[in-house]
């Protein structure tokens, strides 16, 4: 009974300190990689050396879970988190001295570490509820079955824990795998909304108000800033000879197109977003002017030069934007530049269309 208590406790006591562990860690996307590393190592050692100090006694031996934090941690995080925790807790239960220390060491924490990390490879880290308790079984086996030939009458010891070491095991093994489980879904969940709150749905590029966020947030730099509106020439024709969804395929192509043309020119100076129907803003960082300009007249005349097609794959040919451009100097406000570049814009439509206008 007093085995059960002991046991109980202790497998209570490693699901809250892991449970704590992957809600501090998991949900926190800001961390660095080395702030993770380092985070994440501190407290599974933590968790592994408490768990020396919560052992199930039994006959004059002493066994704890160990293990699942460590096997855990190799299993999701890899040899560097691995390693490291590795060598804390060792040289902690290497001190702690004792003749189970060396057995101890290599039988409950290196070979099943090393275990999990040759399934890691094999399943590509992919945790499964079969991948998990093979993964746990024979890293029970591999810490408890050498106590038949390590300790005196090993085998009737063996016999009286096994059952219960190897269910306690599985247990916490499966509670752990459920808290990951639904942790990383809600992560994924909060990213997709994250996503589908900044841009629009149709084109993937950022909405207005993510647009201007990110501007504020671009890195400052010595380089000049413009701002470039652009919008596609007499839409409404291709909405009311091609329908609608043929309408919103070619926004989206168009918006791909700027993208590439974009970033051959400027790398990754730039933020485009989606102003309005078939109206695109762009932010872009160039040296001068003129790289700027030849960025955004290769736009006009690969969109012009590009054959866009209909979901049943008939051509539209000469598809033409007009652009208008202005400065975003600092200080100088983005909701005027916004404004200036829109006026351009309207010069271009009002001279003739499919041209690039701009002070
Ligand atoms: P221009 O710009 O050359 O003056 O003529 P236009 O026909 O393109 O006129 P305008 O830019 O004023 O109108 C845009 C049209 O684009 C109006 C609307 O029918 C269409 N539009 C706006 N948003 C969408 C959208 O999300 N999908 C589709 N398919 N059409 C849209
Ligand atoms: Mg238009
Ligand atoms: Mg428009």
């Amino acid at each position: 009974m007093n085995m059960v208590v002991q046991s109980s406790l202790s497998n209570i006591a490693i699901i809250f300190l892991m449970h704590l562990c992957i809600d501090i860690f998991l949900k926190r996307s800001n961390l660095s990689e080395n702030q993770l590393w380092l985070g994440m190592v501190s407290f599974i050692s933590a968790a592994v050396i408490i768990m020396f100090y919560l052992p199930i006694k039994f006959g004059g031996f002493q066994f704890d879970l160990r293990l699942i934090p460590l096997v855990f941690l190799a299993f999701k995080w890899g040899p560097k988190y691995a390693a490291l925790a590795l060598f804390v807790t060792c040289s902690w239960r290497f001190g702690m001295g004792g003749e189970g220390a060396v057995p101890g060491i290599i039988f409950g924490m290196i070979l099943p570490v090393l275990f999990a990390l040759v399934i890691r490879r094999v399943k590509n880290s992919t945790l499964n509820p079969f991948t998990l308790f093979i993964l746990i079984s024979v890293s029970w086996l591999i810490s408890d079955f050498p106590i038949i030939f390590l300790v005196p009458e090993g085998g009737s010891v063996f016999k009286e824990i096994g059952v219960m070491r190897f269910f306690s095991f599985q247990l916490t093994a499966f509670v752990l795998y459920f808290f990951i489980i639904s942790t990383e879904k809600e992560i994924s969940l909060k990213e997709q909304l994250q996503y589908y709150a900044e841009r629009d749905p149709l084109t993937n590029l950022f909405n207005i108000r993510t647009f201007e966020r990110k501007i504020k947030s671009f890195p400052e730099s010595t380089k000049e800033m413009f701002i470039i509106m652009i919008d596609i020439d007499h839409f409404k024709a291709i909405n009311d000879k091609y329908g609608h969804l043929n309408g919103d395929l070619i926004i989206k192509s168009v918006a791909d197109l700027i993208v590439g043309q974009t970033s051959r020119f400027v790398k990754e100076n730039f933020i485009l977003g989606r102003y309005g129907g078939e109206e695109f803003i762009l932010f872009m960082e160039a040296h001068s002017r003129k790289e700027m300009l030849n960025a955004v007249e290769s736009i006009r005349e690969e969109i012009e030069r590009t054959t866009f097609y209909t979901e049943d794959n008939k051509p539209i040919k000469s598809l033409t934007v007009s652009i208008g451009v202005s400065e975003l100097s600092q200080g100088n406000h983005l909701h005027h530049a916004i404004e200036k570049a829109d006026k351009w814009l309207y010069h271009s439509k009002r001279n003739g269309r499919n041209q690039i206008s701009g002070a």
